[in-house]
C-alpha cells in the first residue's frame, strides 16, 4: 500500500482478521510502502497466513470508501456531506420511530469491531434509540458453543485454556475444525503435539487438509456429530474409561447422560454416520486412556438447528473423562472472527449486557443503568436472534429502519436472498464500512468508517486473551471512526420530544417517557475513555474486565478475563478447582441425536455444506479485493467426488448448478476424492451466482438462534 500523511513509523498489533489475532508488526516503510511483518506472539509463534501477509494491501485500496454516500431520488447513491448523510439518518430514524415505535429501529452489529465500539453499539441501541432490536453476526459463528458451554460451566470462553496448551496434550479432537486453511499458524501447535507423541484425530465430513495431518480422520454424514460423540461417550462407559472420581465431586447430571448415550450402540451409530466401530472405539480410547487431551469443536459442528445440543456431547464426553480443568485438557470452540469473543461480551447480542450479562437480570440491568446514567425502567428488553430479526425487517411487525456495521448480511446470512429483498424492503437502511460491501449497494445512506490500522482499541482472541490493536496512521480525510459516527448520531438524536413506545415495541420494549439524555460526553469518541467505561459496566459479570487496563495488556501479552483486579491475577486457565455454576459443579446435560431440518429426497438427493478457502475471509468483502489473494481463491466453486460427477456427467471445470428448496448457486465443479459422494460442499466468500448461502437453510437452533448452515438437501447439474 503507498502511504500518504504521517512520517515513517512502526506499531506491534494484531491481524485484523481472525480470532487468533495473530501478532504483527506494521510498517511505514522509506520508499512509501505500509508493510506487514510477522511478530512473536503466543498464538501465532511468529507465523501469518497469507491474509495477515497482506493485510496492508487495503489500506489505500481504490475501493477505499473516503467519503459518505446518499441515495438521491434516481435511486442511485451519490457522495455527500457527513452532516447531509448524519442530518438524512436522523431524520428518518426519529421518522420511523414516531410512527411505528421505538423498536422499528434495529442496529446490526460485526464481530470483527474492537471491544469499544461492541460496548458503544450496545449502548447506542438501547440508550439513544431505546430499541430492543439489536444484534450480530457472531450470532451465525460461535454461538451454539456459547450457549453449550454456559449451561455446562456457567461461562462462555472459548478456549478455557491458552492455545499453547494444544502443543503439550496426548490427545487432540478436532471436530468440524479446519484450522490448516481458516488458522493456518495454529498449526504450530497441533505440529508440536505431534512431535510430542501426540495423537490428532479429526472429525470432518470432507479429507480436509488438517484431516490429512491426522492420525485418524473420522468422515461422518454431515448432520451426525451428535450420535457420533454419544457413541464415543457409550463406548468409554462400556469400557470404563470414565473419570468416576471426578464426576462424582465435579460434576451433576451425569446419570441421565449415562441412560441416553447407552442407547447408542456403536453399530447403529456406524450405520447412521458411516464411520466405522472400529474408528469409534480407537477414537474413545485414544481420549481415555491419555495422560491429557482436548476436545474442540467449530463450526463444522455448531452452525446446525442442533448445534447446541451438538456441542453439549462434546462437553459431556469432556466432563465424563474428567478433562475441564485438567493439566493440558479439555474442552474449546475455535471462535472465528477477529473479535468474536469480545463481540459477544459487551452488549452487542440480544439477550445480553456488557460483562455478558442477561438483559432481563433485574440486577444486571441495575448495574449497567448505574453506569450508562439512566433507569433501568428505561432500558429495553430482550430482542431476537440475527436471521429472525432480519427475517422480520419491513413487514407489519418487524423494524423499518436498520443500521449495519461492519457486517455484510447479504452474503453472509442463510437464505440470502429472502434477507437481501427484506433489505430491499426497508423504509431506512444504514451501512457504515470502509468497503461498498454487497450489503451497503442497497443502502439508503452509506457512511465511510475507519478501519483496523487506523484507531486504537482492544480485540477480545479466541482464548479470551484481551489485546491491543494499534493505530499506525490517522483514518484518511473524509473518513470517521465508528465511535464517531455513535457520538455524531445520538447527539443529533438527543431532543427532548419523547417518542412513544409505539405498536412496534412490543411486551419486552421499555416504557414510555422522555428519552433519555444522549449528550457526546454520554458517546465518547476515545477508544481509551470508552474502554474505562467498559470495565466499569463489566465489573462483577460473568466476562469482568475491571481489571484490565490498555497499560497492562501492554505490559504482557494480553490479559485472560475475568480479571476483576487491577492487582490481582487475570485467568488464563479456569475450572481447576470449580466452575462459575450456583452449586460450583458443571453440568451434563442429556441430549439425542435428531436428524437435519432438511433430509434428502428424491428432489432434493445429496447433501450440501458450506465452509471457508484459506485466501478468503467470511463474505470476501475486504480480501476479494486484495490481488495476491483473489489470484489465489479467484471465484467460487462445489467440490464434488468424481463418482457422483461421473453419475451426473460432470467434468472438473464444467459450470453446476446447485439447487436447494430456496435458491440456486451456479459455480465451476471441483472434482475431489476428499468428500463423501453424497455431499457437496461450497464456499461462502462470494456474492452473485456463486453466493452459496443462495441455497442454506434457515432452521434455527431453539437455544442459540444458530442457524443450520452446514447441512440442507439439494440437488446438482451441469449448468
Ligand atoms: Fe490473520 Fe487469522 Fe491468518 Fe492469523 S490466521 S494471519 S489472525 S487471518
Amino acid at each position: 500500500a503507498t502511504r500518504t500523511g504521517p512520517p515513517p513509523r512502526e506499531v506491534g498489533t494484531h491481524c485484523p482478521y481472525c480470532a487468533l489475532q495473530c501478532g504483527m508488526v506494521l510498517r511505514d516503510t522509506d520508499d512509501g510502502r505500509t508493510e506487514v511483518q510477522p511478530r512473536q506472539f503466543p498464538t501465532n509463534r511468529g507465523g501469518l497466513c497469507q491474509k495477515g501477509w497482506t493485510a496492508a494491501d487495503l489500506l489505500d485500496h481504490p475501493d477505499r470508501l473516503t467519503t459518505p454516500l446518499v441515495r438521491d431520488p434516481s435511486g442511485e447513491l451519490r457522495p455527500a456531506s457527513w452532516q447531509v448523510a448524519l442530518d438524512r439518518i436522523a431524520d428518518g430514524l426519529r421518522t420511523v420511530q414516531r410512527t411505528h415505535g421505538r423498536d422499528a429501529v434495529a442496529v446490526f452489529g460485526g464481530g470483527g469491531l474492537t471491544n469499544e465500539k461492541a460496548y458503544a453499539l450496545g449502548k447506542f441501541a438501547r440508550v439513544a434509540l431505546r430499541t430492543r432490536h439489536i444484534d450480530y453476526n457472531g450470532r451465525w459463528c460461535m454461538s451454539s458453543a456459547a450457549a453449550a458451554g454456559l449451561r455446562a460451566f456457567g461461562v462462555d470462553r472459548g478456549l478455557p485454556f491458552p492455545l499453547t496448551d494444544l502443543g503439550r496434550t496426548d490427545t487432540l479432537l478436532l471436530v468440524g475444525a479446519n484450522p490448516a486453511e481458516t488458522m493456518p499458524p495454529l498449526m504450530r501447535h497441533v505440529t508440536d503435539q505431534r512431535a510430542r507423541g501426540g495423537r490428532l484425530i479429526v472429525v470432518d465430513p470432507r479429507l480436509t487438509a488438517t484431516a490429512r495431518q491426522a492420525d485418524l480422520h473420522l468422515q461422518p454424514l454431515p448432520g451426525t456429530d451428535l450420535a457420533v460423540a454419544n457413541a464415543l461417550l457409550h463406548i468409554a462407559l462400556t469400557e470404563g474409561l470414565i473419570d468416576r472420581d471426578y464426576v462424582a465431586a465435579r460434576t451433576e447430571g451425569f446419570d441421565a447422560v449415562r441412560r441416553t448415550v447407552a442407547e447408542y450402540w456403536p453399530a447403529e451409530v456406524e450405520r447412521l454416520s458411516g464411520i466405522p466401530v472400529a474408528d469409534l472405539e480407537a477414537t474413545a480410547r485414544a481420549l481415555g486412556t491419555a495422560a491429557s487431551a482436548i476436545i474442540l469443536t467449530a463450526r463444522g459442528a455448531e452452525q446446525h438447528a442442533k448445534g447446541v445440543d451438538t456441542v453439549s456431547a462434546y462437553v459431556n464426553l469432556a466432563l465424563a473423562l474428567g478433562l475441564p480443568g485438567r493439566p493440558h485438557s479439555g474442552y474449546g470452540c475455535l471462535t472465528g472472527q477477529g473479535n468474536g469473543q469480545g463481540g459477544r461480551e459487551h452488549g452487542q447480542k440480544a439477550d445480553q449486557l456488557p460483562g455478558y450479562r442477561k438483559i432481563d437480570d433485574p440486577a444486571a440491568r441495575a448495574h449497567v443503568a448505574g453506569v450508562w446514567g439512566v433507569d433501568p425502567a428505561e432500558l429495553p428488553g430482550p430482542g431476537v436472534p440475527a436471521y429472525q430479526l432480519l427475517d422480520s425487517l419491513g413487514t407489519p411487525d418487524g423494524p423499518r429502519a436498520l443500521l449495519v456495521f461492519g457486517s455484510n448480511p447479504v452474503v453472509s446470512a442463510p437464505r440470502a436472498a429472502r434477507v437481501e429483498s427484506r433489505l430491499r424492503g426497508l423504509d431506512l437502511l444504514v451501512v457504515a464500512d470502509f468497503l461498498r460491501s454487497e450489503t451497503a449497494e442497497l443502502a439508503d445512506v452509506v457512511l465511510p468508517v475507519a478501519q483496523w490500522a487506523e484507531e486504537d482499541g482492544t480485540m477480545t482472541n479466541l482464548e479470551g486473551r484481551v489485546l491491543r490493536r494499534r493505530a499506525l496512521r490517522e483514518p484518511p480525510p473524509g473518513v470517521r471512526t465508528d465511535l464517531a459516527v455513535l457520538a455524531d448520531l445520538a447527539a443529533r438524536l438527543d431532543d427532548t420530544d419523547p417518542v412513544p413506545a409505539g405498536p412496534g415495541t412490543g411486551p419486552a420494549g421499555a416504557a414510555d417517557g422522555p428519552a433519555p439524555v444522549t449528550t457526546p460526553e454520554r458517546f465518547p469518541t476515545d477508544p481509551r475513555v470508552v474502554f474505562a467505561e467498559l470495565r466499569r459496566a463489566s465489573a462483577g459479570g460473568v466476562a469482568d474486565y475491571a481489571g484490565v487496563s490498555w497499560e497492562r495488556i501492554e505490559s504482557a501479552d494480553g490479559v485472560f478475563w475475568p480479571c476483576p483486579d487491577p492487582d490481582g491475577p487475570d485467568s488464563p486457565r479456569l475450572f481447576a478447582d470449580t466452575f462459575p455454576t450456583p452449586t460450583g459443579r458443571a453440568r451434563f446435560h442429556a441430549v439425542r441425536h435428531r436428524p437435519a431440518a432438511e433430509p434428502v429426497c428424491a428432489d432434493y438427493p445429496l447433501h450440501f455444506t458450506t465452509g471457508r478457502v484459506l485466501a478468503q475471509y467470511q463474505s470476501g468483502t475486504q480480501t476479494r479485493r486484495v490481488d495476491a489473494l483473489r489470484r489465489a481463491a479467484p471465484h467460487g466453486f462445489v467440490e464434488l467426488h468424481p463418482d457422483l460427477a461421473a453419475r451426473l456427467g460432470v467434468d472438473d471445470g464444467d459450470e453446476v448448478r446447485v439447487a436447494s428448496r430456496r435458491g440456486e448457486l451456479r459455480a465451476p465443479a471441483r472434482l475431489s476424492p476428499t468428500i463423501r459422494p453424497d455431499t457437496v460442499f461450497a464456499p461462502f466468500h462470494w456474492p452473485g451466482a456463486a453466493r452459496a448461502n443462495s441455497v442454506t437453510n434457515d432452521a434455527l437452533d431453539p437455544v442459540s438462534g444458530m442457524p443450520e448452515f452446514k447441512i440442507c438437501a439439494v440437488r446438482v447439474e451441469r449448468a
